[in-house]
C-alpha cells in the first residue's frame, strides 16, 4: 500500500558512505555517514494532530492522513515502497565542550520526497526507537517534549522563522519512563513520535565528526556533497565554491538568529550538533519564549548556572558555533582566510537585520544609529519594569503615537510596583519616540503595518504549550488544534481569541514546563 504518490530520492544514503554494520546496538561508526536501522515497532500508533500544510506540500490528503495506514508508517510499524530508514552520524560541541560522537540516537530519516513543486523534503520519526547512536538511552520521545517540537515547528514558520516543520505527531500506545528533572523520580509518560520534515537535516557536528577523527577524504564527500544537494545555486568555481558556501551558511544562520531575537525565542541548547547547515532552527527542546522581557533568561533548567544559552546570548553562541564549523572546514582550504572572511560576513549580517528588526519593531522607513541606542534604551527599561515583550511591541504598534500615553501598556506589566516606578520613564521614552517619528517619512497607517508585520500578537508562551500538553495527557487532543489553528496567524488579531494573547497567569511562573524545564524528553 501507498499514500498518493510519494516519490522518493534518498540521495542522503545513495551518495554518502554508510556503516556495513546490521543492527540497533550503540556503537561508534567509523568512515560512515549513517546506519541502515529501521523504526522500531509501537503497540498502538494513533495519529493525533498534523500540519495540513506541511501535509499538503507533500501532496497528502486529509484523508491520507487520517488512515490507519499512515498512523502505522508515522508511529514507525511499516514502510511505504520507496522509504530506507537510517540514522546518521554527527558529533557535536555540548555546552562548549567537545562531546565526540552523538548522531541521530532517537531520530530515523525514512527517506528524502521530491514533491511535485521541485522541493526536497527529507521525512524523520523523532522518537521512533534505538539506534547506533543512542548511547544507552531509549531512543524514544514523550508526549509532552513532542507536542512542543509539533506546535513550535509550525509556530515559528508561520511567524516567518526559518525552522524544519512537523508533518504529525502520533501517539505509540506505549509509555516511557523519563526523570524529568534528573532527581530520582522517574515516572511512565504516554510516548510520542514527531515526523518532522525539511530539505536536510545536516548540522554543524555532521562536519565536526569527521574532522576531529582525521577523516578528511569524509569531510571532502559531505562538504561536495551538502553543496550539490542542498546549496545548488552555488556553482562557484572549485577555489571559492567552499568559502561561497560556509559565507552563505553565516549569511543564513546571522538571519536566523535576527528572527529568533525579534520574536523572542529561546532556543535553550544551542550546541553545534542542534545547528542546521541551512539556517533552519531545528531541535525543540527545553526551548522557551519570552514573557517579561529578560536578556539573561534561559528555559533551560540544566543551564540553570551558567546560563550560556540564555535569550541575550545567542547573537554570539551562533557566531561560536559558526567558529567551530569553520574549524572543522579548514582541512578544505588552503587558505583560511575565506572562513574568517565567512565569520567577518555573520557579524555584518547580523548586524544588519538587527538594524532591520529595531526599523521594523518601531515602525521606522530606516534604522539610524540613534535607533539602535532608542531601542537599546527601551530594552533596558523592559528588563528592569518586567514588561511582557509580545504585549508591550504589539501595544506599540497599535498606540497612536502622536499622544503619548501609559494607558495602552498597563497590561503589559507584571509587577504593580515596577509600574507604577516605571511608567514616568515609559512616558519621556514615548515623548522621545514621538518626535522620532516626526523625522520618519512612514505614513501612520504604513508604520501600523509595518510595525503589526514585525510584532506578532500570538506566539507559543509555554505556559499555552503546557496547557495543551495537560489536555493531551488525559486523552484530550483539541488543545493542540486550536492552539496550532491560533498560531497559523500569528500577527493577525483573532476576535474571540484574545485569552491566546495574554501575559503569563501567575501559576505558570514557578511552573515546571512554564518557565523551567529540561533537557530531559
Ligand atoms: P538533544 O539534547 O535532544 O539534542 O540530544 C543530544 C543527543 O542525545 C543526540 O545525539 C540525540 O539523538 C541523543 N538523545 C537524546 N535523547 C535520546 C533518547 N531518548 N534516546 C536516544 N538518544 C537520545
Ligand atoms: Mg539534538
Amino acid at each position: 500500500m501507498t499514500l498518493t504518490s510519494l516519490q522518493f530520492d534518498n540521495a542522503f544514503i545513495r551518495d554518502l558512505p554508510g556503516d556495513p554494520d546490521q543492527g540497533r546496538g550503540a556503537r561508534q561508526v567509523q568512515g560512515a555517514m549513517y546506519s541502515r536501522v529501521a523504526p522500531n515497532p509501537v503497540s498502538a500508533p494513533r495519529t493525533i494532530a498534523w500540519s495540513r500544510e506541511v501535509a499538503a506540500s507533500l501532496g497528502l490528503t486529509e484523508s491520507d492522513i487520517v488512515s490507519p495506514f499512515f498512523a502505522q508508517v508515522f508511529g514507525g510499524n511499516g514502510l511505504m515502497t520507496g522509504m530506507q530508514p537510517w540514522a546518521s552520524n554527527y558529533g557535536g560541541h555540548q555546552f562548549g565542550a567537545w562531546a565526540g560522537q552523538l548522531g541521530d540516537g532517537r531520530a530515523i530519516s525514512l527517506g528524502e520526497v521530491l514533491t511535485t513543486q521541485g522541493e526536497r523534503m527529507e521525512l524523520q520519526l523523532k522518537g521512533a526507537g534505538a539506534t547506533p547512536y543512542s548511547r544507552g538511552a531509549d531512543g524514544r520521545a514523550v508526549l509532552r517534549s513532542s507536542v512542543r517540537e509539533f506546535l513550535c515547528s509550525e509556530a515559528m514558520h508561520h511567524l516567518g522563522v526559518p525552522t524544519t516543520r512537523a508533518l504529525s505527531l502520533v501517539l505509540t500506545g506505549d509509555m516511557v519512563e523519563r526523570d524529568m528533572f534528573y532527581d530520582g523520580h522517574p515516572q511512565d509518560e504516554p510516548g510520542a513520535i514527531v515526523c518532522r520534515v525539511a530539505p536536510s537535516f545536516i548540522r554543524f557536528g555532521h562536519f565536526e565528526l569527521p574532522t576531529s577523527r582525521g577523516d578528511i577524504n569524509l569531510l571532502h564527500q559531505l562538504a561536495d556533497f551538502t553543496i550539490r544537494r542542498d546549496f545548488p545555486e552555488l556553482t562557484g568555481t572549485s577555489e571559492t565554491l567552499y568559502g561561497d558556501w560556509f559565507s552563505e551558511v553565516c549569511v543564513r544562520t546571522a538571519r536566523m538568529i535576527a528572527h529568533w531575537m525579534r520574536v523572542g525565542f529561546v532556543h535553550g541548547v544551542m550546541n553545534t550538533d542542534n545547528m542546521s547547515i541551512l539556517g533552519l532552527t531545528i531541535d525543540y527542546g527545553p526551548y522557551g519564549w519570552i514573557d517579561d522581557f529578560d536578556p539573561d533568561w534561559t528555559p533551560n533548567t540544566t543551564d540553570a548556572m551558567r546560563r550560556r544559552y540564555r535569550f541575550g546570548q545567542q547573537p554570539n553562541v551562533a557566531w561560536w558555533n559558526l567558529s567551530r564549523l569553520a574549524a572543522a572546514l579548514a582541512p578544505l582550504f588552503g587558505d583560511v582566510a575565506p572562513l574568517q572572511a565567512g565569520l567577518d560576513r555573520y557579524a555584518a549580517e547580523y548586524a544588519a537585520q538587527d538594524r532591520h528588526n529595531v526599523a521594523s519593531k518601531l515602525g521606522l522607513a530606516q534604522c539610524r544609529d540613534d535607533d539602535l541606542a532608542r531601542m537599546e534604551t527601551l530594552q533596558q527599561w523592559m528588563q528592569q519594569a518586567e514588561v511582557d515583550m509580545t504585549l508591550f511591541f504589539r501595544a506599540l504598534s497599535d498606540a497612536d503615537s502622536n499622544e503619548p500615553q501609559l494607558l495602552p501598556f498597563r497590561h503589559a506589566f507584571y509587577d504593580d510596583a515596577k509600574r507604577d516606578a516605571a511608567e514616568p520613564e515609559l512616558l519621556c521614552w514615548l515623548t522621545d519616540y514621538a518626535a522620532r517619528l516626526q523625522e520618519d517619512p512612514l505614513t501612520p497607517e504604513q508604520r501600523r503595518l509595518r510595525m503589526r508585520a514585525a510584532n506578532p500578537r500570538y506566539v507559543l508562551r509555554n505556559y499555552l504549550a503546557q496547557e495543551a500538553i495537560d489536555r493531551a495527557t488525559q486523552g484530550d487532543y483539541e488543545g493542540i488544534n486550536t492552539l496550532l489553528d491560533v498560531l497559523r496567524r500569528p500577527y493577525d488579531d483573532q476576535p474571540g481569541r484574545e485569552h491566546f494573547a495574554q501575559k503569563r497567569p501567575d501559576w505558570a511562573k514557578s511552573r515546571a514546563g512554564c518557565s523551567m524545564l529540561s533537557c530531559s524528553s
